[in-house]
């Protein structure tokens, strides 16, 4: 397989969440394993008190930990990435939200597991996947062996929407949205086949502009209304205002009002019934990623 060909097919995967199931009710208040597995370095010590004690987070690094999905052949994360990467997830995500979200929020319903893995999640057919999550509680986050934290769209595409989208995900199956969302695209979602409903063959972008036009952010927004909900909520947040307007123009005469009419929604939602005003959370988020360059992702130091 060409190059091209095998990063158009990685790209196309980012979205597949493998195991990004609504099976499983997630139960926020679950209290997390005991990570001490014995002699606690300053990388443990700065997770236990970073994410155990403030918000029940458990965050898996070591190879010995981790539960792996066997049907990929998969590579432990460096350690170096790894601080990064919990540096990262602290101030990108945790911070924004403690900006703006009530009290206690995050402890509350914030996903209780992360797991870094430093290859892709590469399956047998040569696709691969860049992150999953299971019920919502567990996310696993690929690729941290690549990490490269001066680019935020990679940042973005490669981790950060992922865990937007799951926590999201949380948040609607503890309250559900308003069934008017589901009657806008309703006759428009195409379910398993989202991945190829929209695939554009050489240099034509006609199913991609008939993606646009039906009011879908992302390719997998078109699997069905839940996927469509949290991943407007990923997109939006990830967005400065002049970026999400650009994609609001991309989507066109028709799909623009029923993107607007959707995220009108979403923001309803969040306010009324989480008290988060999406504006602000975007706007701490988008703070944040341009002052990124000043952070010490490096810092492990818990005084
Ligand atoms: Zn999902």
């Amino acid at each position: 397989m060409n190059k091209i060909k095998y990063w158009l097919l990685a790209t196309a995967m980012v979205f597949a969440f493998g195991a990004c199931s609504e099976d499983d009710e997630p139960n926020p208040n679950v209290t997390v394993i005991n990570m001490d597995n014995g002699e606690q370095n300053d990388f443990d010590k700065y997770l236990e008190k970073t994410f155990v004690d403030t918000y029940n987070i458990n965050f898996i690094y070591k190879w010995e930990d981790v539960e792996s999905d066997m049907q990929y052949a998969l590579v432990p994360a460096k350690v170096e990435n790894s601080i990064k990467m919990a540096n990262l997830i602290k101030y990108l995500c945790l911070d924004a939200y403690e900006e703006v979200a009530p009290e206690g929020f995050l402890k509350k319903y914030f996903p209780k597991m992360f797991m870094m893995v430093g290859s892709g999640g590469y399956r047998n057919n040569g696709t691969m996947v860049l992150g999953t999550a299971e019920g919502g509680l567990k996310i696993t986050l690929y690729l941290i062996n690549e990490l490269d934290v001066t680019d935020v769209q990679r940042l973005y595409s490669h981790y950060f929407r992922t865990i937007f989208h799951e926590f999201s995900h949380i948040l609607h199956q503890t309250k559900d949205y308003t069934t008017d969302f589901d009657k806008i695209s309703a006759t428009d979602y195409v379910g398993g086949s989202w991945n190829d409903a929209w695939k554009d063959e050489g240099d034509e972008t006609i199913k991609q502009d008939e993606r646009w036009s039906k009011g879908f952010i992302s390719d997998y927004a078109s699997k069905e209304t839940n996927e469509d909900f949290v991943e407007l909520i990923a997109h939006y947040i990830t967005n400065t205002p002049e970026s999400w307007e650009a994609k609001l123009v991309t989507a066109g005469d028709t799909g623009r009002p029923i993107l607007e009419q959707k995220i009108t929604i979403v923001k309803s939602y969040m306010k009324d019934v989480w008290k988060i005003d999406m504006d602000a959370l975007r706007a701490a988020i988008q703070t944040r990623a341009e002052k990124l360059d000043e952070q010490d992702l490096d810092n492990i130091s818990i005084n």
